[in-house]
């Protein structure tokens, strides 16, 4: 329970605020942008793909040692071989969802038809539905505007 166990619910609320922010910000979504350096929103199609082939191959990479390699050891080095495989290919598989998430938001290439093949066929190997999470996510990041 903590520090706030001891305390009534009128000193713990107060605690509460006295941590969150809960004043606007003096700055907005659009101040943020400005800061940015105009030629990072510019789209590389071969940028993008490079960043996609090298994720793939290191997926390949993965699975090829843990399936050739790791179902060889004896059990003493497989408890500590999957585990590091599992959080290797992980991390990895992250970076590809990541590149594939931004299909979603149109930042892969200049091409939304292209975009589009290729966050539904990376999506669909994820079992991630792409056009329902890019539109639900693109709502939530709308909202996110706003403030
Ligand atoms: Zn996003």
């Amino acid at each position: 329970m903590g520090a706030g166990g001891r305390m009534n619910e009128s000193e713990t609320k107060r605690d509460v605020f006295k941590h969150v922010p809960v004043e606007k910000p003096p700055f907005g979504i659009a101040d943020v942008k400005k800061a940015i350096p105009p030629h990072c929103f510019n789209r590389s199609l071969s940028t993008s793909f490079y960043y996609l082939i090298r994720d793939l191959c290191f997926v390949f990479s993965l699975y090829y040692i843990a399936n050739n390699y790791i179902l060889l050891l004896s059990p003493p080095f497989t408890y500590i071989a999957w585990p590091l495989y599992w959080f290797s290919q992980g991390s990895v598989m992250v970076g590809l969802w990541n590149i594939v998430h931004d299909c979603g938001h149109h930042s892969f290439s200049e091409y939304p038809l292209l975009d589009d093949t290729i966050g539904l066929i990376f999506h669909s190997l994820v079992l991630t539905p792409y056009f329902s999470f890019k539109y639900s996510h693109r709502t939530q990041f709308n909202i996110l505007e706003i403030f």
